[in-house]
């Protein structure tokens, strides 16, 4: 459960890796480095169980939980059918990413827009293609959403997106529901309760329920038990000043993956017991009907499901003050692949992947080919002290703020995503050339 690496990686009689029955040394023969690899079963596998496993913790109680994916962790056509094949729907941040949804198969009525700025545009594509939800995020977004829809003829089924005061996650950047950041209505100051009064009285809004999300990597259940109780109780405070019982109530996502192989997940079918028991009893203090109930889970499904694969340029040994010493190993991509480690500090961990090594282990950095010296994709591991030039190296668990977040800093090109399963290889983003490059600088 808490491995960094996916469901079928796993090492040849000769010590090289493979994943979905692929050598990874010939992946990058065939599709180069640097190179995403997601393991399908893996990730699929992610999916199911999350729908399973909440739906039955919450069926104990009588009610749903579905599961959106929140497609920011990653996404493409293929991700969206999976997704939908699977029985999930999918949770979208923009435009860019309702559009591939839907390219993927992706029904409209499966599909949440997210995002604290919507455009015009953003908002009206979403009621023409009469997106299940849309969550809104500010009084601005209330009033716009209601002038569209009545302009349009429709009525667009809304969530208030509440600020609930819990402050949970891995760093700063990734905790959403504190006060002082820009997601969301506080339910302290009364602005989330307000919100929903606007949504209830809009003559062009259908106001189907409250959301909130606390933040990412979170490894106690207790965050969410918090929340819960705070959802609820305004959920009731609502039903007592507007007379309806709200039927939906979204926890949003944050669970918690992995990174390294001494790192803890929070355990999916566990975490679902003990989050719909946390509901059962908030819900019985302060009363009302069940409402149905939804999550948003993105890293735990795609993080551990992909890997990336990189090319070893150089090596070198650096003098450590203590005395010691330090082997950096430089790859072919780094931090326009890999945004997290200089963002948020995360970690990770590397393996050599071509090829098994009797040398002795060595501290080690991995680094990028970017001009900075945060350009670190693993800050501290061990690897044989002959890792040369040539060499791949492996580093798992990056399938989820991935190649989403990549960009071309340096003018380097974006790597290709492929998905492995039962010893085939399937292209799902092909990788940046020169041409593009040249397409996007106007000369
Ligand atoms: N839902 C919302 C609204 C989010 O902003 C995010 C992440 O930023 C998620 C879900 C997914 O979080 P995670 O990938 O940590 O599960």
């Amino acid at each position: 459960m808490n491995s960094p690496w996916s469901l079928t990686a796993a090492r040849g009689e000769d010590g090289a890796l493979s994943v979905g029955g692929c050598d990874v040394r010939e992946l990058a023969g065939q599709f180069g480095t640097p190179l995403f690899v997601y393991d399908e079963d893996d990730m699929r596998g992610r999916a199911r169980e999350f729908r399973s496993a909440f739906g039955e913790a919450f069926a104990e109680h009588g009610t749903t939980c579905d599961v959106f994916y929140a497609s920011k962790a990653f996404l493409s056509s293929r991700v969206a059918s999976w997704m939908f094949e699977d029985g999930l729907s999918i949770d979208v941040a923009s435009g860019g990413e309702l559009e591939i949804a839907l390219r993927g198969g992706m029904p409209a009525s499966r599909i949440g827009l997210h995002g604290n700025n919507k455009s015009d545009a953003e908002l009206r594509r979403a009621l023409e293609v009469g997106v299940g939800r849309i969550v809104v995020d500010s009084f601005t977004e209330i009033e716009v959403l209601d002038a569209l829809a009545r302009e349009l003829g429709v009525t667009a089924p809304v969530m208030v997106r509440v600020t609930t005061g819990v402050h949970a996650g891995g760093h700063e950047y990734i905790a959403t529901s504190h006060e002082d950041q820009k997601f969301g209505l506080s339910l302290a100051t009364g602005a989330a309760f307000e919100a929903l009064t606007a949504c209830h009285d809009a003559p062009g809004l259908e106001l189907l329920g409250i959301h909130t999300h606390i933040g990412s990597q979170i490894l106690s259940v207790e965050a969410f038990r918090e929340s819960a109780e705070r959802m609820l109780g305004l959920r009731a405070a609502f039903s007592a000043y507007a007379g309806v019982d709200l039927p939906e109530v979204d926890l949003g996502g944050g669970y918690a993956i992995a990174y390294t192989e001494d790192a803890e997940g929070l355990p999916i079918a566990k975490a679902a017991r003990e989050i719909a028991g946390a509901v059962a009893s908030a819900l019985a203090n302060v009363g009302g009907a069940w409402p149905r109930f939804s999550i948003e889970p993105g890293r735990a499904i795609a993080g551990p499901a992909g890997l990336t694969l990189y090319r070893v340029g150089v090596v070198k040994h650096v003098a450590l003050e203590d005395g010691g010493s330090r082997q950096y190993v430089a790859v072919d991509g780094g931090m326009s692949d890999n945004m997290r480690t200089i963002t948020y500090g995360a970690e990770y961990t590397a393996a050599l992947a071509g090829r098994a090594s009797d040398a002795d282990a060595t501290l080690s950095r991995v680094v990028g080919k970017h001009c900075e010296s945060g350009d670190i994709v693993v800050r501290d591991v061990d690897l044989p002290g002959d890792t040369a030039r040539g060499d791949l190296l492996a580093v798992p668990a990056t399938g989820a703020y991935g190649r989403v977040m990549a960009h071309n800093y340096n003018a380097v090109l974006r790597p290709a995503v492929v998905a492995v399963k039962d010893g085939e290889a399937t292209l799902l983003i092909r990788r940046d050339t020169l041409d593009d490059l040249f397409s996007w600088d106007v000369w």
